[in-house]
């Protein structure tokens, strides 16, 4: 049985702006106060887990520990199938340099490699994102979402972030970074997750 959320505020274990401003939004009518991971002054912990969940658990365990609010957090990545699901959680990992991270690069290796092994088209992959919802008594909930599509080459596109102008979600003609935010925001492996959070514990 999946526990509902009955507090006024939640805790939003990220660092990202962006993430922390379309969360807030998608709350929005279920009168949860949203605090940010910045906010609290926490610190980012390292994801040290090989799979989306562990990494979600761990940035939401961490809040929890340092606030005692119930605490939600997200880990998200591209899987490839060609590729046998890489970068899948390293995706983050894929684009960082000693200069920041560096997106065209993580792009350009994904279909340098995906060449290299002739990779048949279309060359199918899927955006993931989970959400462990954490609790001070050691409780959790967890939602995964996802979106599927294929990769294209030359990448198109200039809205979004990460691999957003490499990935075209089935049913379009256009990339995540030719889709302007709110069309996005409907299809997102994110939005999926987060619908399966408010039906979960908000509905
Ligand atoms: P994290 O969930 O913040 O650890 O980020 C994982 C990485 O996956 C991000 O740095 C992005 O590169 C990639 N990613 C996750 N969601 C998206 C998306 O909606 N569009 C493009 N890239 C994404």
């Amino acid at each position: 049985m999946t526990r509902r959320f009955d507090g006024k505020r939640i805790l939003v274990a990220t660092h990202n702006a962006g993430k922390l401003d379309e969360i807030r939004q998608l709350f929005g009518p279920y009168g949860v106060d949203v605090v940010g991971a910045a906010e609290m002054d926490l610190d980012e912990p390292e994801e040290t887990e090989s799979t989306f969940i562990g990494n979600a658990r761990i940035k939401a365990r961490a809040a929890v520990a340092a606030t005692g609010l119930p605490a939600l957090a997200d880990d998200s990545g591209i899987e490839v199938d060609a590729l046998d699901n890489q970068p899948g959680v390293y995706t983050a990992d894929w684009a960082e340099t000693p200069n920041g991270r560096d997106f065209i690069m993580a792009m350009t290796k994904t279909h340098t490699m995906l060449e290299e092994k002739n990779a048949p088209h279309p060359r199918h992959a899927r955006f993931c994102a989970t959400f462990v919802l954490a609790w001070p008594d050691g409780h959790e909930e967890i939602f995964e979402g996802t979106v599927a599509g294929h990769l294209v080459w030359p990448i198109r596109g200039e809205i979004g972030h990460g691999y957003d102008p490499m990935f075209q979600p089935d049913g379009h003609d256009i990339t995540f970074a030719e889709m302007d935010a709110a069309a996005k925001n409907r299809i997102s492996h994110r939005a999926d997750a987060f619908n399966k959070l408010i039906e979960g514990c908000f509905g």
